[in-house]
């Protein structure tokens, strides 16, 4: 007779075979997870892909297509046009650490003439001039201030009191020859103010407010390292009810539009030596993550220093990307602080997508009976045989505004002749077609025309 036993041997093989399908179950998991997981980050990146395979490079087609019809305007002054950036951090300003060694080259590479900085203060005594100031291969560097939504540029020896109002403060500056500009004009001001000379009419900051940061990370991922311009470029939305605003502010006196850059090169994650041994991992808006031994594995991701003594960077606002995203020109006689505030301050300026294509040489002018009358930020009285004239150095599509409101456009265009029916405040736009679509690319300083 069988009689029932414990059977070791048979029992362990049980044990063994349930364990063993456990494990098949939990790798069956793991592969079915991995792959959704890898399906996920696929179907998330392929708009990516497909932008890297087909738009992105018939944007850059149409571009070079746009660049074998540049022919640029004659000029009609003896003015020069000098292309920079106004709005800029360096490391002077808590969340920023740029320093020239990596700032001139992307202004350079940029093309610009001029870069107005506008470092966040230290202490409410700020005495100008702080920061860097200055020629740098060929690059003149103004140091300024931003803080209570205002840039500040003393251009001279002067002490500000942050803890002092700011009507008090613009008063203060515009009084010893300096330049006040509202920044951030989404945001409230006194606008009233009659003191302050300008204000933003494009801020790449302000522009990007309305955009979801996680959207642009597949093509962070994808497309940085061929396409970031485009990258950059896909936040951009015009500012409409800023321009409104800009126009409505400007028929009562004169205030000069110019373009911010806000460039601070901090939305990044980058590391550096902090002393031999030890790294620093710095985070976004220049937030030092961590200081210490670096782990194994982090050896694997650096590289010798650069100019800057970065050894790893993964950046999303290089400075080279903000600097050519949007310049303003200002048409000044020379090269020099006080030539270009006197010349910006009379709004002998225009503001171009530069990322687009360059806008060197574009004019906007006033002509009586044939001869030249008036540039950009001029005032003059109406008569019936004037005439406003925008050269493009590209064909576009070339707006007259009056008072805020388009009168007069036309397309595919190098030049356009307005006549003036009346007194106003005229300004130009200027936009390139691509995909079809018509692109704002230059803006215009009002002409104030008094009857
Ligand atoms: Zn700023």
């Amino acid at each position: 007779m069988m009689t029932r036993s414990s059977n070791p041997a048979g029992s362990s093989k049980t044990i063994l075979s349930t364990l063993h399908q456990w494990g098949r179950a939990i790798l069956n998991l793991l592969l079915w997870g991995a792959a959704g997981i890898l399906l996920v980050i696929l179907v998330v990146l392929i708009p990516a892909f497909y932008r890297n395979l087909v738009t992105f490079p018939s944007l850059e087609r149409q571009l070079a297509e746009l660049e074998t019809s540049r022919r640029p305007p004659a000029p009609v002054t003896s003015l020069n046009d000098f292309k920079g950036v106004l709005h800029a951090h360096n490391e002077w300003s808590h969340d920023s650490r740029g320093v020239l060694a990596e700032i001139i080259p992307a202004a350079k590479q940029a093309e610009l003439d001029f870069i107005f900085f506008t470092d966040h203060p230290r202490t409410d005594i700020d005495c100008f001039p702080r920061s860097y100031h200055g020629t740098f291969d060929d690059i003149l560097i103004i140091s300024g201030a931003e803080k209570q939504r205002m840039l500040v540029w003393p251009l001279d020896s002067l002490c500000i009191n942050w803890q002092m109002e700011p009507d008090s403060i613009i008063r203060r500056v515009v009084q010893h020859g300096g330049l006040v500009v509202y920044a951030h004009s989404e945001r409230p001001h006194h606008w009233g103010n009659p003191d302050f000379q300008g204000m933003e009419i494009y801020n790449i900051h302000t522009d990007i407010k309305d955009e979801a940061m996680w959207k642009l990370l597949p093509d962070l991922i994808v497309n940085k390292k061929r396409y970031h311009r485009w990258i950059f470029r896909s936040i951009f939305d015009e500012q409409r009810r800023i321009l409104a605003l800009w126009d409505s502010l400007n028929t009562r006196r004169r205030v000069v539009g110019i373009s911010a850059n806000d460039a601070h090169n901090n939305q990044n994650i980058r590391a550096r030596w902090f002393e031999p041994g030890t790294v620093e991992w710095v985070g976004p808006n220049a937030d030092t993550w961590y200081i210490g031994q670096p782990a194994w594995w982090q050896k694997w991701l650096f590289s010798p220093p650069d100019t800057a003594g970065w050894i790893f960077k993964w950046e999303i606002d290089p400075y080279f990307e903000s600097f050519r995203f949007v310049n303003t020109h200002i048409l000044a006689d020379r090269l020099t602080p006080r030539a270009l505030a006197e010349h910006l301050k009379q709004g002998h300026a225009y503001i171009a997508f530069e990322s687009l294509a360059s806008a060197d040489g574009f004019q906007f002018f006033a002509t009586r009976s044939g001869k030249f009358a008036a540039l950009m930020g001029d005032s003059l009285r109406f008569t019936p045989d004037l005439r406003l004239h925008a050269e493009s150095p590209l064909p576009g599509r070339i707006r007259l505004v009056k008072n805020g409101v388009v009168i007069q456009e036309q397309r595919h265009t190098y030049t356009a002749v307005f006549s003036v029916q009346e007194a106003g405040i005229y300004r130009g736009e200027v936009a390139l077609q691509l995909d079809g679509r018509w692109v704002p690319w230059i803006y215009t300083n009002p002409i104030y025309i008094f009857h």
